[in-house]
């Protein structure tokens, strides 16, 4: 036992690892396991409880469905006056390792709930538009990701090897590309790839719950924030695809690309001068929930990939907790400017 004391650093030690470690961080820019201030199971869902405590005749919390192997709970916060006919939906997250944006669709929920009686603006856009916020329709991935388990969980926890056990690495379904449009169109990759679309279009039951709540409502505009790990795409708004020769669709989605720029206008990069830009080609062909809502729900809806690339040239996706709350910050000025009279009548 004496050699083993030996072993344990000294005070000082753990104090010069302690400040090469965050220095690492900075360096690297995503902290690993989450920094803590990021909403994990526990804090979502008290931020949530909350909300609908602090104002019950604005907000209700709701279960839209069960993800498919482990049975958790996908929930949708409502949000709005009972006279507001206009319907937003915002998806905080479809990849379990992107968590950017459903810290934003939660801060904007709780911009809601919290200012609606102070703030004329808020008080406005609630009497304009009711808001479905769904932090995640991946709990499972979400999970596996917030608990510190895997940098990577992208897909849900799905045992697509069929062998019996969670291989959080290998398994599961990309959930956006599980969405019954142009399913057939995207390429056929093995069930351990990233991308693995899962054994037919609307196979699982999280994708099922999003289908169910499109079905019933016709949402002016749905937005899904995403991030680029690999940082080829970061800071950029995506559109459905669409068929050019198609007046009707390029009318619409030339609508949807003003909107989208507007947006995109009023977010400046994380790490450089620009703003956000909106791609105006056609977005991939493949069982998106951007296609599924353009073309089967014929709603508008484009992707958000937020999280910038650092002068080192990493993508960062999981930022120390002062940027994080600059990067949400940001889209919370975007989004209210998105849906403020001031905007629509421009
Ligand atoms: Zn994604």
């Amino acid at each position: 036992m004496e050699t083993m004391k030996n072993y344990w650093p000294t005070r000082t030690g753990i104090m010069i690892m302690a400040v090469i470690c965050a220095a690492c961080a900075t360096a690297k820019g995503n902290i690993y396991p989450l920094a803590p201030g990021y909403l994990n199971e526990q804090s979502l869902y008290a931020s949530m409880q909350k909300l609908i405590q602090a104002e019950p005749d604005l907000a209700a919390l709701k279960v839209i469905g069960f993800s498919g192997t482990e049975n958790l709970p996908i929930y949708a916060l409502e949000i709005g006056s009972q006279q507001a006919e206009r319907k937003i939906l915002l998806i905080g997250q479809h990849h379990g390792d992107e968590v950017l944006g459903m810290e934003i669709v939660i801060a904007w929920a709780e911009e809601l709930v919290y200012k609606s009686k102070t703030d004329k603006e808020i008080k406005k856009i609630l009497d304009n538009y009711r808001f479905w916020i769904i932090p995640t329709v991946n709990p499972e991935g979400w999970r596996v990701f917030s608990q510190g388990l895997y940098q990577n969980k992208r897909k849900n926890n799905r045992d697509t090897d069929g062998n019996g056990k969670l291989d959080i690495r290998t398994d599961g379904v990309d959930l956006n590309r599980n969405y019954p449009v142009f399913w057939d169109a995207d390429a056929v990759v093995p069930p351990t790839h990233q991308n693995y679309k899962g054994t037919a279009p609307a196979s699982e039951p999280e994708i099922q719950a999003v289908l169910a709540l499109a079905q019933k409502h016709h949402f002016e505009l749905a937005i899904f924030y995403h991030s680029s790990s690999s940082g080829m795409i970061s800071e950029k708004i995506f559109l459905p695809w669409f068929d050019a020769q198609n007046a009707k669709q390029k009318e619409r989605f030339d609508a949807l690309l003003s909107r989208a720029r507007s947006y995109a206008a009023n977010v400046r990069k994380d790490y450089q001068k620009e703003h956000y830009e909106a791609s105006p080609l056609a977005g991939s062909r493949m069982g998106s929930a951007s296609n599924y809502f353009f073309h089967i729900r014929e709603n508008g809806a484009f992707l958000i990939e937020v999280g910038g690339v650092n002068k080192a040239g990493v993508s960062v996706v999981y930022p120390p907790l002062p940027m994080k709350d600059k990067i949400v910050d940001k889209h919370l000025e975007a989004l209210r400017k998105l849906v403020s009279n001031k905007s629509l009548e421009t």
